[in-house]
């Protein structure tokens, strides 16, 4: 297939070329590969213009069942939905938490959805790598709420927090001792707090701990000045709450929107894109390069059994790296 199929097929919102796109830009080795960069640049234009939503939680906690009926109740308003999910613990057990289709079942069968699970353990570079690239394969493929999952461990929520508008924390009803255990981080990402299963048995519980957040809030300083999160009380299985959840996020996206700071956020988000592809490029030629390679087990060594400081070990390997390549670029010269 060439650049063009790839391009034109996306932009005509074919799910099986996005599929294929996506795998295209999943399955590159090292770098992406020509044809993918360049299939990216020329979508790059056609992005940009949907809402971007991340939801974070324990596993357990609802995010499924709510993305199920928020996914579907959006497209019943004429939205198309796309989900994808950035899944720690692929990495860890190999097996994934998140993404799986089977979790959401109406949504996966609407034509109007797009289910990206997560990707497998053996994906290079691991977790999420490519999550910013597909984010922007479904808005060019006309999906204008993308929605990003991920489960409560911190590097995955920080990930998602930095790719999208608006970060939306979900959380189980507990008691107020409960709560003590809550990581203050969370509360300062999240720019909407949801406290779920506000039902039956646990009914009470959840606004309990609604008051427990509200007053945690009151301390605590949000990243967006002038924005006050707010917490919302919901039912993901009975679906109470959830417009008045979704309304909530419209309002923080307006927010963002008319200050000025959707485009700083994103502006940012770019930046740091950039940084990432490049920490992990030079990361991995650093890695690769054959002085770094064959001195790294004895140096790891001595790291290892606490004989030499790792800054030592770090200045010997960057010495090795950078003479050979100012070797290599003299003998080009
Ligand atoms: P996830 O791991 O965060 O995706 O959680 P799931 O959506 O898979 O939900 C975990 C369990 O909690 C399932 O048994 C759901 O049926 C149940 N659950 C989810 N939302 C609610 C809710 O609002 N109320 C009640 N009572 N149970 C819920």
């Amino acid at each position: 297939m060439t650049p063009d199929d790839y391009v034109d097929g996306v932009l005509a919102g074919d799910r099986a070329m996005l599929a294929r796109t996506i795998t295209l830009i999943e399955s590159v080795q090292k770098d992406i590969d020509p044809k993918a960069r360049e299939v990216l640049s020329r979508l790059l234009p056609h992005t940009g213009q949907a809402q971007r939503v991340g939801i974070t939680g324990v596993p357990g906690v609802g995010k499924s069942t709510l993305i199920e009926t928020l996914g579907t109740q959006l497209i019943e308003d004429g939205h198309r939905v796309a989900v994808l999910a950035v899944d720690p613990s692929s990495s860890v057990s190999g097996g994934s938490i998140l993404g799986d289709k089977s979790r959401m079942p109406t949504l996966s069968n609407n034509p109007e959805a797009f289910i990206r699970p997560s990707p497998n353990a053996l994906t290079p570079g691991g977790v999420g790598r490519r999550t910013r690239e597909i984010q922007l394969l479904c808005e060019a493929a006309g999906y204008d709420i993308v929605l990003v999952e991920t489960v409560g461990v911190g590097q995955s929520e920080i990930m998602v927090a930095e790719m999208v508008d608006s970060f939306v924390a979900l959380m189980l009803p507990g008691a107020g001792d409960e709560l003590q255990g809550i990581k203050k981080g969370v509360l300062e990402l999240a720019d909407v707090i949801v406290v779920n299963k506000a039902d039956g048995d646990t009914r009470a519980r959840a606004h309990s701990a609604k008051r427990e957040y509200d007053a945690a809030l009151r301390y605590l300083r949000h990243r967006t000045a002038n924005w006050k999160p707010q917490v919302q009380v919901i039912s993901a299985l009975t679906g109470a709450g959830i417009r008045e959840l979704w309304q909530q996020i419209e309002k923080h996206f307006q927010f963002l929107k008319e200050s000025g700071e959707l485009e700083e956020r994103r502006k940012w988000q770019r930046q740091r894109w950039m940084w990432s592809l490049i920490e992990e490029r030079l990361v991995e030629t650093f890695r690769e390069h054959p002085d770094v390679r064959s001195r790294l087990p004895a140096v790891e060594e001595g790291v290892l059994e606490g004989k030499v400081p790792a800054t030592q070990a770090v200045q010997d390997l960057l010495e090795a790296y950078s003479k050979r390549r100012e070797e290599s670029s003299r003998d080009e010269h």
